[in-house]
């Protein structure tokens, strides 16, 4: 008799790296923020754990309903998800037949490629410019009559890199209809170039463009599990159709109410991130590293083959960055504190090897 068996190709999937937690460790290497949970986010959470014995709503109607107003979009486009890497995965279970292709970047999310082969589809991964942005012609040259999806991650994780209106604009038209725009918003609280637009605005008057969007980065809510979609109304409907039932427990529903409900205080904490990042870069800048500017709350040192040297230098010195072998070493923006010591460890780091 034969023994059951995984699926044969989940030996070449490519395994997703979390950012390593070190005990002792100052973690910069998953784009968290620093802060806490808030007391009033705490409070709500701590509230609805008495409930934890009944089944959370599975369609999250209450917070569909706030985002759709929040966004001012009807509620059938908005779809709920464990986190906005579920989302992705759902976005292709949803759109693609097995064998039809996803175009992304290279680099850009690592989900990207796993989703799309847990889904059975084919990845095409379309190299970035040699200024560690996001190559749109090139993208856009590699779309085939077996295209379904293309992630447009804005900012880029890892690079940071963001797409400007006229460009994404130039794109989005360019793109045939049959081929559905993602664009990954993850980091859009960060955006401070008023030429990178909010998708959402696309999606009003787009057939083919979907925006993803996530409590984990500067919700803070990492640990939770939430994420969400506004789709064209077909897609958000399918979103839902392969959505694992439950999935988005009800803590996390609460929170993100509850942080919705703070989002003044939370963006203002990412406007603290915000000017770190910019001492943090320029201060990388003077040390002679190569940093693309940053959208988002972590800046990328496209180091090569040095990266992973790097990442070990730096955690020599208790600091957990993450290494993508011989491309880059991405580094969030952590406290005022944390950062100094990241960047005596990089400027240790440079001299050395100078
Ligand atoms: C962090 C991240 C996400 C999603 O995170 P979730 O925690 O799953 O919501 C999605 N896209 C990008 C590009 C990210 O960096």
């Amino acid at each position: 008799m034969p023994s059951v068996s995984p699926r044969a190709d989940l030996e070449s999937l490519p395994k997703y790296v979390p950012g390593r937690t070190i005990e002792g460790a100052i973690k910069l290497a998953s784009n968290e923020v620093p802060g806490g949970a808030l007391p009033s986010v705490a409070q709500a959470i701590a509230e609805a754990a008495a409930g934890i014995n009944r089944y959370p709503d599975t369609g999250s109607q209450a917070l569909r309903e706030r985002l759709a107003r929040d966004l001012d979009v009807p509620v059938e486009r908005v779809a709920i998800g464990c986190g906005s890497v579920s989302l992705c995965q759902q976005t292709i279970q949803a759109v693609c037949a097995p064998g039809e292709e996803v175009i992304f970047g290279w680099r850009s999310f690592e989900a990207y490629p796993i989703v799309t082969q847990v889904a059975n589809a084919v990845s095409v991964k379309v190299p970035i410019t040699e200024g560690q942005e996001l190559d749109l012609d090139a993208m856009l040259a590699a779309i085939t009559d077996q295209t379904r999806v293309v992630f447009v991650c804005n900012p880029n994780n890892p690079t940071g890199t963001a797409i400007r209106r006229a460009e994404l604009e130039r794109f989005i038209d360019a793109v045939p209809e049959h081929v559905l725009i993602v664009l990954d918003e993850a980091y859009k609280e960060f955006v401070t170039d008023p030429e990178v637009p909010d998708g959402v605005e696309y999606t009003r008057t787009r057939s083919n463009v979907m925006v993803l969007r996530t409590f984990s980065k500067a919700y803070g809510l990492a640990g939770l599990r939430v994420g969400y979609a506004v789709a064209p109304e077909p897609i958000a409907d399918a979103l839902r159709q392969v959505y694992v039932a439950f999935s988005v427990n009800m803590l996390a529903q609460v929170a993100a109410l509850a942080s919705l409900d703070a989002a003044d205080e939370l963006l203002a904490r990412c406007q603290e991130i915000v000017a770190e990042r910019g001492r943090v870069r320029d201060a990388l800048l003077e040390a002679g590293y190569r940093v693309p500017e940053t959208q988002a709350n972590f800046v990328w040192l496209p180091l090569g083959d040095q990266a992973v040297p790097f990442a070990e230098h730096a955690l020599d010195r208790k600091l957990v960055v993450r290494p993508f072998a011989g491309d880059g070493v991405r580094v969030t923006i952590g406290t005022r504190e944390e950062n100094d010591l990241f960047l005596a460890a990089a400027r240790e780091f440079s001299s050395r090897t100078a």
